[in-house]
């Protein structure tokens, strides 16, 4: 039983895709093909957003969001303490100081009755993070972010195809940024990531930033990087995003039978989805005071699982000892309770059943 399967992209897509790769190899446009065009006008109606940008992956997109807002070294931004690490190294890459916020133990999301006391007068950004497909609190976030004239960035890398009070992720912040890359809910055939904004100013910006900081060939505004969509990384993507949708309720129809036959077994705590946000379910993520037990249970079933994330951004070496100030237990106490069941398009009822059973197996036992 794999944790993840890019089963559903099946034979008559790969087709298609190939075809189109020769299509390519032929005209030879592999940087800012007409591809790249395409994707980012669907991925912008997507999102419901004016503008969308392709980048070389997700980390990228995040740290030129942040540029674009001319966040550097002396700001601060605020982020989840539970989130996967590329959050963080964009605000430390940025040169900027990282206020990390435990999450609220309902969603795991950044807990928003935290932010307004951890504003300072060096406060330049909020980063929520939609974890694990589930939309953050963006109408406190948004509130927050106003009142204290703070900028929002979505990272929005879990979420694609999530809303929120009836509005797709990828819309709230003033410019957000996602991943393509395989396993996210639509990935690419390697690393993709792209930005959105309505916000014509700071698209124009990140085009540049994506672009050795350059809007016309060999003249540089800016000290930019060099992170633009690959065509044929565009291209993969073009075939996949209509999919996205009935993909995404194929998740959530995973999702439910999960939730019926785990409902009161042994301490789970199940995923909880608040009224009037749609859950994309990029992971399943379960919470028991057992897990390293019960993983080690289900692999040698042949049930493979995941944890995200074992080893919070600040208990890493990367960051070793710069968080002390900041009480994050309750990140530590994820870290040691969550684990990830097989979730990916496609998955069946038998399998979700088999992985269900051999779970009440455990706490039976
Ligand atoms: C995957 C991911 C990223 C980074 O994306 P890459 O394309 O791998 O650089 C950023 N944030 C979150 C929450 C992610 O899950």
């Amino acid at each position: 039983m794999p944790f993840v399967s890019f089963r559903a992209f099946n034979e008559l897509m790969k087709e298609d895709y190939l075809q189109r790769v020769s299509a390519l190899l032929n005209k030879g446009d592999f940087i800012s093909g007409t591809e790249v065009a395409e994707f980012e006008k669907s991925f912008a109606a997507l999102c419901n957003t004016s503008h969308c940008l392709g980048t070389g992956n997700g980390l990228d997109a995040l740290k030129i969001c942040l540029n674009a807002l001319d966040v550097k070294a002396g700001d601060e931004v605020i982020v989840p303490a539970n989130t996967f690490i590329a959050t963080w190294l964009a605000v430390s890459q940025v040169g900027a100081t990282i206020i990390p916020v435990n999450p609220d133990p309902a969603t795991y999301n950044i807990d928003v009755s935290q932010i307004e006391n951890l504003l300072s007068a060096k406060t330049k950004a909020i980063i929520p993070v939609h974890l694990y497909g589930l939309p953050a609190d963006m109408a406190a976030i948004m509130e927050i972010a106003h009142k204290h004239g703070i900028s929002v960035i979505e990272d929005f890398a879990q979420a694609q195809g999530a809303t929120y009070k009836g509005r797709a992720v990828g819309s709230f912040g003033h410019i957000n940024a996602t991943s393509f890359y395989p396993a996210k809910n639509i990935g690419a055939f390697g690393d993709a990531g792209a930005i959105t904004t309505n916000d014509k100013a700071l698209a124009e910006k990140a085009a540049m930033l994506c672009n050795y900081g350059s809007a016309q060939k060999y003249v540089h505004q800016l000290q930019g990087y060099n992170s633009r969509l690959d065509t044929i990384q565009a291209l993969a993507l073009n075939i996949k995003l209509p999919l996205l949708g009935q993909w995404n309720e194929q998740r959530i129809a995973a999702a439910d039978i999960y939730a019926l036959l785990l409902h009161g077994v042994g301490d789970l705590t199940l995923p909880s989805v608040p009224a009037g946000s749609t859950h994309a379910f990029h992971l399943y993520v379960v919470r028991t005071t057992q897990r390293d037990k019960l993983q080690q249970f289900l692999t040698q079933l042949d049930i493979a699982t995941g944890i995200h994330y074992p080893i919070p951004p600040h208990r890493q070496l990367a960051y070793a000892n710069s968080f002390g100030k900041f009480d994050l237990t309750l990140t530590e106490t994820l870290a040691d309770e969550v684990l990830s069941l097989p979730m990916f398009p496609g998955i069946t009822a038998d399998e979700i059943e088999y992985v269900c059973g051999s779970i009440k197996k455990f706490f039976a036992s």
